[in-house]
């Protein structure tokens, strides 16, 4: 199970991955759209931060959906409506809950993908977060129908988006400012791509520990 708390300390782990990367983000972002990426995700998850303190008694449906509302008011560029259109896909995925079974995770992972599909239009192979965050849920259903618990699952979910963020190097960029340099676009990683790997990562290793803590 996945709890409400963790889910807290996941939006806290992010947002100072998100800071500590800022740099890392934004110069990604240099080299093929306009050096925003990491300043964008930094403003929004500062922001989320701040409200963190109010979300400790909040479901997490509530707190999916105020992380949402957030990113869309205050994070600029592509990332910010298709980071806010993934937590409010999130929210809907968990109404009411204050813990989630890997099933309940499969779920709102999937519906946050579709979110962002469905929002951004962009397919595989067009250098986005899509090719990150689409292997990652199709890792973990997969993994999930095997029979693995939630950390387990999401193991294999992140080594599947960190291959995903790999194979974004070689690929032309189809969507976002990116695409305007065609074929210069190839060689770089793509940024949006990156920060969504820290989310999962980010995830993960707050999960992970809660585990090994429980383990005494
Ligand atoms: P902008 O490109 O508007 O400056 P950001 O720099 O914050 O916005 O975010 C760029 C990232 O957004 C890209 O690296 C890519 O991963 C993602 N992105 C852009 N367009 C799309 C899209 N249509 N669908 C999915 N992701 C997209
Ligand atoms: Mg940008």
């Amino acid at each position: 199970m996945v709890t409400q708390v963790q889910i807290i300390q996941w939006i806290q782990v992010f947002a100072s991955v998100i800071e500590h990367h800022k740099e890392e983000l934004t110069e990604l972002d240099a080299a093929i759209g306009d050096a925003d990426h990491g300043i964008n995700m930094d403003r929004g998850f500062k922001k989320v931060s701040n409200l963190l303190p109010s979300f400790v008694d909040k479901d997490i449906s509530t707190i999916f959906r105020t992380v949402s509302m957030t990113l869309i008011s205050s994070v600029g560029g592509a990332s910010g409506p298709l980071y806010g259109t993934w937590f409010l896909r999130a929210s809907s995925a968990t109404a009411g809950k204050k813990e989630l079974t890997e099933e309940d995770m499969l779920k709102f992972l999937q519906s946050g993908l579709d979110g962002v599909i469905e929002r951004g239009k962009a397919q595989l192979g067009d250098k986005t977060m899509l090719d990150v965050l689409s292997p990652a849920v199709v890792a973990f259903e997969q993994a999930v129908n095997e029979g693995m618990g939630t950390v387990e699952a999401l193991r294999v979910a992140v080594s599947a988006a960190e291959q995903g963020l790999q194979e974004t190097i070689p690929m032309v960029a189809k969507k976002g400012r990116a695409s305007y340099l065609g074929d210069r676009s190839v060689g770089h990683q793509d940024p949006g791509g990156t920060s969504a790997y820290f989310m999962l990562r980010s995830l993960l290793k707050v999960v992970d520990s809660q585990k090994k803590g429980g383990r005494g």
